[in-house]
């Protein structure tokens, strides 16, 4: 098994269409879906298409991109009524980060484990 940190799922499996995903907004730029081993009640991943490693990476000329994530972000916590159990946005850098993809979780409710 790979070693914590190395297996980009998002390019490897859920772009490339190996991994069926759950999608709920899809653009030319991004994907959103409902994570695959859901640990709340409502779990939804954005991803950018484009690999980027994390937010440190970001460069100038991915501001739309980044704007357009937090756009669907909040629009998926609307669609979903999530507001009401609490909304949590969250992305990690470093050691926090399993998948070195630039990922953000979009999680409500509770902890269903
Ligand atoms: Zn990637």
């Amino acid at each position: 098994m790979a070693k914590r940190g190395d297996f980009d799922f998002y390019c490897e499996q859920a772009l490339s269409g190996k991994t069926p995903v759950k999608k709920i907004y899809e653009s030319a730029r991004v994907l959103a879906f409902y994570h695959t081993k859901s640990k709340f009640e409502t779990h939804i991943v954005i991803i950018p298409k484009e690999h980027i490693h994390d937010l440190t990476h970001l460069k100038d000329h991915h501001n739309n991109l980044v704007l357009e994530i937090v756009k669907v972000a909040i629009d998926i916590a609307k669609t979903l009524d999530m507001e009401s159990k609490g909304v949590r946005l969250v992305t990690n850098i470093g050691k926090f980060q399993e998948t070195p993809h630039l990922h953000f979780h979009l999680i409500s409710g509770e902890k269903t484990f």
